[in-house]
Parts: structure tokens; C-alpha cells; sequence
């Protein structure tokens, strides 16, 4: 039976935090491990050293997983209760939030094993993008009902928009309007929306998309720490009513990685030296702004002041879920931008 409303204990906004293992440059230099994810507790502990005395901070979130987290874990914690919102109907979107190098397009998209031997599906490094998929066609092939799934793929660079999945060989940037239809919506003129029919047909277009970006990254001599990737699957479902009516419900999950957050200082606003280098990443900044104003229940959202909120309007506050993972190195050497990142995440709670 289809849910009208949320159970008044959850919230609409969950924030977690994935800390990554350290790297080999990382080891090499040795660059000590000042983070400790307290994996019961939900929290982080951040180990620092000050005119030698040790200071502790913690920081705690709706969850946290440590440098030992599986791909697995993180999907059965974060995304696969959201898979059932957005089969009820909800648009949901999930955020990849942190510094260049801590875990976004791992935790997003994932990898392939080395041996190349497992077919995506089974395969353990496989990231939520995949498995969300999987496991939406999972859930709609078990039911009777009939349905359609759509996905696009974009890319937002300096506050120009791309497709990721169209196939001309140009980068064609595309526009936005606000649908008139609905409330809240933008239509993206020219988007490439592909209808997919079942999960095998799933990874080759992810593939075609993630190799699209690192090209065109090459093309723009761009670097991909300053775009932003949203891969949206919208879900149409068509119910019968006891009464014989036609229903038609409509879900969407939107799964988004971020640009790099090194260029957001710790208030939220605008680094210093990233304002000097004239690096302004609008939408960055304006998501923190229209997620503290969802938090705090502000009357003005202000969606429209970028295009990546614009994009996601429909998805964020009123009838909707979010979740924001946060992504973090453990090593001193980041420690400055870790504590950004974990004051921009708790401030999102
Ligand atoms: P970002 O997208 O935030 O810039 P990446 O996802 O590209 O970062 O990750 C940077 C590197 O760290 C990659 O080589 C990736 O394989 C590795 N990495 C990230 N997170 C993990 C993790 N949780 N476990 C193991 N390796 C990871
Ligand atoms: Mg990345």
C-alpha cells in the first residue's frame, strides 16, 4: 500500500560521512591518520595537536562509515531505503559532498574490479549509481504493474550545462526553462532522456557517460574537480485502482557528484583564495544556501540563484528526501579542508 507521508520520526535531510583509507602517497609521506570514524556512535573524531597538547573534536552524523566500509554497506545504509520512496513516488536525491580525491566518483559511480572477471552487477566495487539501478528493476520486474524507466546523465562546468549521454561528438551546451506544467520544474532543452528496459542494458550507457566526461574534461582542458555530475532515473509506474482507475505515479532519484568542495571556505561562504583566483563555484555555494535554508525552515529557498539547484528544484524540500554523504580523507595533510567539510555536513543536519 502506497505511503502518503513520511513517519513523522525520519527527516527529509540525512547526513552521513564515508571516511576513506589512507593513500600511498598519503603513507609515504607520512602523513599520520588523525580520524577515527565511531561507527556505533555515528561519529567522527578528529585528533589534532595543538602547541603540544592533543585536542579531540566529534563531530556526529546520522551515520558514519570508516575506512574499512564496503560499497555494499554504504549502499544498504544510505540508498536502499530511498529505492522504496521513489517506487511510492517521491523524487530523492543523493549528494556526494567533499574535498577532490576523498571518495565522490568511488562512492557515485564506483569501479571495476581489476581481474575484470565479475559482470558489473556482482561486482564488489560496483558504486551506488549501478547497484540503485539494479535494484530498482529488481523491485518493478516482481510486481505487476507496468512501468518505464528513463535516466539522463548531465554535466554542469562553470555553470554551463552538458549531456554526458547524447551522441554527437560536440559539446553542445543545452538551456534551461521553467516548465510551466509544473510547479518548481525546469525543462533541459535537448537532454538526451534514454528509456532503459532492463539492467543489462544499464552499464554500457554509465560507461558511455563516465568516459564522456573524462573526454570532454580533456577537450575543455577542464578539470573534472570542478564539474558536477547528475545522473537522474525517473520512474513511471501505472497502477490500476480497486475502481478500475489508472493511476500513474512518478518517482525520481537523482544521485549527485559534487565538484570538489576545497573552493567553499568553513563558514559556507566563498574561500578567500579561491575568490582571489576568481574560481566561483555558484552552484556549490548556492546548494549549501538552499540546504541550510531547507534546514532551518526558511519561507525563501533560493533555488534560483544556480543552475544545479534550479535543476534539482523539484527534488529538494517539501514532498521529497535527501541525503548528503560526505566524503573525507583520514590523514593530517587534509585535515584543514576535512574540517571544512565536516562543519558544512553538520551544518546540513
Ligand atoms: P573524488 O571523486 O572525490 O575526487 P575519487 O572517487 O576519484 O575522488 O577517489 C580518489 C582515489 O581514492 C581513487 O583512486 C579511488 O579509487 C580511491 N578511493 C576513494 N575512496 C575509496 C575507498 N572508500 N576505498 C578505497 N579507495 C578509495
Ligand atoms: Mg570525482
Amino acid at each position: 500500500k502506497p505511503r502518503k507521508t513520511l513517519p513523522p520520526q525520519e527527516k527529509n535531510i540525512q547526513v552521513v560521512v564515508r571516511c576513506r583509507p589512507r593513500n600511498n602517497s598519503e603513507k609515504k609521506s607520512g602523513s599520520p591518520q588523525v580520524i577515527d570514524a565511531n561507527t556505533r556512535k555515528g561519529e567522527i573524531v578528529v585528533h589534532q595537536e595543538l602547541h603540544e597538547k592533543a585536542i579531540t573534536k566529534t563531530f556526529s552524523f546520522d551515520r558514519v562509515y570508516g575506512p574499512e566500509s564496503t560499497q555494499i554497506e554504504v549502499y544498504h545504509g544510505v540508498v536502499e531505503p530511498i529505492i522504496a520512496e521513489v517506487l511510492t513516488g517521491y523524487n530523492c536525491t543523493v549528494f556526494a559532498y567533499g574535498q577532490t580525491g576523498t571518495g565522490k566518483t568511488y562512492t557515485m559511480e564506483g569501479e571495476r574490479s581489476p581481474q575484470g572477471a565479475l559482470s558489473w552487477e556482482e561486482d564488489p566495487l560496483a558504486g551506488i549509481i549501478p547497484r540503485s539501478l539494479h535494484q530498482l528493476f529488481d523491485q518493478l520486474e516482481c510486481q505487476e504493474s507496468e512501468f518505464s524507466v528513463r535516466i539522463s546523465f548531465l554535466e554542469l562546468y562553470n555553470e554551463e550545462l552538458f549531456d554526458l549521454l547524447s551522441n554527437g561528438n560536440e559539446q553542445v551546451k543545452l538551456r534551461i526553462f521553467d516548465d510551466s506544467a509544473r510547479k518548481g520544474g525546469v525543462l533541459v532543452q535537448g537532454l538526451e532522456e534514454i528509456t532503459v528496459h532492463s539492467k543489462n542494458e544499464v552499464y554500457a550507457i554509465l560507461e558511455r557517460g563516465s568516459k564522456r566526461r573524462q573526454t570532454a574534461a580533456t577537450l575543455m582542458n577542464a578539470s573534472s574537480s570542478r564539474s558536477h555530475t547528475v545522473f537522474s532515473v525517473t520512474v513511471h509506474i501505472k497502477e490500476n485502482s480497486l475502481d478500475g482507475e489508472e493511476l500513474l505515479k512518478t518517482g525520481k532519484l537523482n544521485l549527485v557528484d559534487l565538484a570538489g568542495s576545497e573552493n567553499i571556505g568553513r563558514s559556507g561562504a566563498l574561500d578567500k583564495r579561491a575568490k582571489e583566483a576568481g574560481s566561483i563555484n555558484q552552484s556549490l555555494l548556492t546548494l549549501g544556501r538552499c540546504i541550510t535554508a531547507l534546514v532551518e525552515k526558511c519561507p525563501h529557498i533560493p533555488y534560483r540563484e544556480s543552475k544545479l539547484t534550479r535543476i534539482l528544484q523539484d527534488s529538494l524540500g517539501g514532498r521529497t528526501r535527501t541525503s548528503i554523504i560526505a566524503t573525507i580523507s583520514p590523514a593530517l595533510f587534509c585535515l584543514e579542508e576535512t574540517i571544512s567539510t565536516l562543519d558544512y555536513a553538520h551544518r546540513a543536519k
